[in-house]
């Protein structure tokens, strides 16, 4: 399927620092037979798993040898492409083990990292560089939302992420409120559409009326399956970016399968 807007959706997990390698298959070979029990259809929904650095190529091995209908991504890179940063991890790697997607700037990597603005830039524009879609992510602190309100910061931030870029290049925006990361607040799907609505118009300023069209921008912060329709419903909403709930095979197969929920 996609939406009315003809963007495939999107339904994202975020494991964070959670599951080494031998966890991380079990939980893939668990999520793949659950959508395949599920009758799941693999081109409607794309689906994208985010877990650490070292469980990347396990994961590679196990969906490149049962051809599972999942895609794959790292929660971060280094905005240089080799040399001496001790710890960091260069795109061309990801790009190495398949890596279609990258995170960048999550919020726990701007609060807990000092990511600036022109940190997830460079970062940005090395995902690029290397052939990687970044999913940009974007949200305001509850402080924030006080003082300037709805929007001003995501779109401040989707501005500043993707100076540089040029038009034509793919990119995907996940809109996460940061009071909703692992909370269990969640905004309502009204204000996750003024947001997306938002964050499209910027990346039209940004990079065109094409590339606006083409982009997908997730929703992100608490999302379960008991709340996702709400928010697919939403004509600027593509898909969501999960975190507590991806590490639940059944529990992410359901989200993924949101479809179901709408009727369609
Ligand atoms: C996230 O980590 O990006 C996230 C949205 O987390 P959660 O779904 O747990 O709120």
């Amino acid at each position: 399927m996609t939406t009315d807007a003809g963007r495939r959706p999107f339904i994202a997990g975020n494991w964070k620092m959670n599951l080494d390698h031998l966890q991380g298959i079990a939980l893939v070979q668990k999520l793949a037979w659950t959508l395949k029990d599920a009758g799941f259809d693999r081109g409607s929904v794309e689906i994208a798993v985010f877990p650490p650095f070292t469980d990347i190529r396990s994961v590679q091995t196990l969906i490149d040898a049962d051809d599972h209908a999942l895609a794959y991504g790292a929660q971060d890179l280094s905005p240089h492409d080799s040399g001496a940063y001790t710890g960091d991890v260069s795109g061309q790697f990801l790009a190495a083990l398949g890596c279609t997607y990258v995170l960048i700037g999550h919020s726990e990597r701007r609060t807990g990292h000092g990511e600036t603005d022109e940190v997830v830039n460079a970062k940005v524009l090395a995902a690029v560089r290397h052939g990687l879609v970044p999913v940009i992510c974007v949200g305001e602190t509850e402080a924030e939302l006080e003082e300037h309100g709805t929007s001003a910061v995501p779109v401040a931030q989707t501005r500043a992420a993707l100076a540089g870029v040029a038009p034509g290049t793919p990119v995907v925006i996940a809109y996460e409120p940061v009071w909703a990361i692992g909370t269990g607040k969640v905004a309502t799907p009204e204000t996750a559409q003024q947001v997306g609505a938002a964050i499209r118009g910027a990346v039209q300023e940004v990079l065109g009326a094409d590339d606006a069209a083409a982009t997908r921008i997730l929703y992100g912060g608490s999302v379960k399956s008991g709340n996702i329709a709400g928010f697919m419903r939403q004509p600027d909403v593509d898909g969501a970016l999960v975190g507590g709930a991806s590490l639940d095979p059944a529990e992410f197969a359901g989200i993924a399968r949101f479809p179901q929920h709408l009727g369609v």
